[in-house]
């Protein structure tokens, strides 16, 4: 399927030598594009909007690949190893990849539906917001999680009032140390973002034309909002894959080869939820990184060059001026290490389990990033007391143990 994961299998297929005919079914129009500026970079008010595809359109012609736009894969004849199309096609496969994605979960409140209420997940979704940044006054965005931080940080670049709802205590609670998710807090509330925490949605309220004109919160309050933006979560796309008898549950369940209950099927990115080492359990990932890797993986997988996937995940975050990218999977309980700086928004928080490192999360701090990536796939983490003595350099840490040129 045409998105990140997808083309990059068949990318990797062709460049690992792979003879067969390969087909990219992508139910958007569109040449496959890049979702992460969809929230950052088309937001801004002096954003130019044209999508950016992962690949141009001579790489599919040049590499001998098919790609059928506009399209949904309906149905799969495991028997028959093939493929139905909406408009009727058959494709017979040898291999499948799913690549599905993920859509946005929706609310279900009432007034949910009003005009004037927005997710984001498509080219087309980003277009309609920019338009609609343009004309707005009072945002209300539900959800503290990156999509909606993001969103807040563009709409306040617009000079809105921003308002986010968030029943969760702190943001992004999901993926972040409680350290770094409270200098968030405060960070956003300088950039004058109103962030209330612990503050579920009730319900929308409509003007006399159809339109929200406010959320109000559990708390009995009302928030005065000309544009809402939904960013509460995503669910995988893995009914076609259910419907034809694989595995499912939140996710399309794969073994350590990304390989489906069907070892001719694979699901890869967003939709597949597979064994991961660093948790010990199950786990589906929603990031770039994640989707890119699985269809490097899935690919030489089918190429008999690749066994189990073992990949150190890594995400970023745009936030107006801040940049939080994070390697690794922090969880309750693990103990933080603050290096760095925060007062001049250049940090990293080290997150340990048991007396090793899991997880780093960085502000501005591409060099430890880095690092820490290195670091976390070797699994030659600095301790916590080394961490913590004063000057520790993570960088350093990583020349030292030989995996960083000086
Ligand atoms: C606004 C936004 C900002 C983001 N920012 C970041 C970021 O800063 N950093 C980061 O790491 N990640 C970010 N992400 C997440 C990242 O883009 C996704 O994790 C990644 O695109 C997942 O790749 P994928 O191939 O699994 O799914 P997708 O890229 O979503 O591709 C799946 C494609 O399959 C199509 N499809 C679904 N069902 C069918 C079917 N039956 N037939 C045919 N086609 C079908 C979908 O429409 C979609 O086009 C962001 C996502 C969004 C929406």
């Amino acid at each position: 399927m045409g998105g990140q994961a997808g083309v990059q299998a068949a990318d990797s297929l062709r460049s690992g030598g792979f003879p067969g005919s390969i087909t990219i079914v992508a139910d958007e129009a569109t040449l496959p594009y890049q979702r992460p500026p969809l929230s950052k970079d088309y937001l801004v008010p002096t954003g130019h909007l044209a999508a950016l595809p992962l690949r141009p359109a001579s790489f599919y012609t040049d590499h001998g690949i098919d790609l059928l736009t506009g399209v949904a894969a309906s149905t799969i004849d495991r028997h028959a190893q093939t493929v139905t199309l909406a408009d009727g096609t058959s494709l017979p496969y040898d291999y499948l990849l799913m690549a599905t994605g993920s859509r946005n979960r929706s609310l279900s409140c009432p007034g949910a539906d009003l005009a004037g209420i927005h997710s984001l997940k498509t080219i087309t979704d980003a277009e309609r917001l920019q338009r609609a940044l343009s004309a707005a006054e009072d945002v209300v965005v539900i959800g503290a999680g990156f999509i909606g931080l993001e969103f807040a940080s563009a709409a306040k670049a617009y000079g809105c009032e921003v308002t986010v709802l968030e029943f969760a205590s702190r943001p992004m609670s999901r993926a972040l140390s409680p350290v770094m998710s409270d200098w968030f807090s405060v960070a956003h509330e300088r950039n004058g973002v109103r962030l209330r925490l612990n503050e579920g949605l009730s319900h929308f309220e409509r003007d006399n034309n159809g339109h929200v004109c406010a959320a109000h919160s559990m708390t009995g309050a009302r928030y005065t909002a000309d544009l809402v933006v939904v960013g509460v979560g995503v669910i995988p796309n893995d009914e076609v894959a259910a419907q034809a008898g694989l595995e499912t549950n939140n996710g399309i369940l794969v073994d350590e080869a990304l390989r489906t209950s069907d070892p001719r099927i694979f699901a890869i990115g967003d939709c597949a939820s597979f064994p991961n080492s660093l948790t010990g359990s199950r786990i589906r990932l929603e990031s770039v990184q994640n989707a890119a890797a699985h269809g490097r993986h899935a690919a030489q997988v089918i190429l008999h060059a690749a066994d189990n996937y073992e990949e150190t995940p890594w995400f970023w975050s745009t936030q107006g001026s801040l940049r939080l990218p994070m390697a690794g999977i922090q969880a309750a309980g693990d103990t933080a290490t603050v290096i760095g700086n925060p007062e001049t928004a250049k940090f990293s928080v080290l997150c340990h389990r048991v007396g090793r490192l899991v997880a780093v999360e960085s502000v501005n701090a591409a060099g430890d990033h880095i690092a820490a990536r290195k670091l976390l796939t070797a699994g030659l983490g600095p301790s916590p007391e080394e961490a913590q003595a004063p000057g520790f350099s993570l960088k350093a840490h990583a020349q030292q143990a030989s995996l960083d040129p000086a």
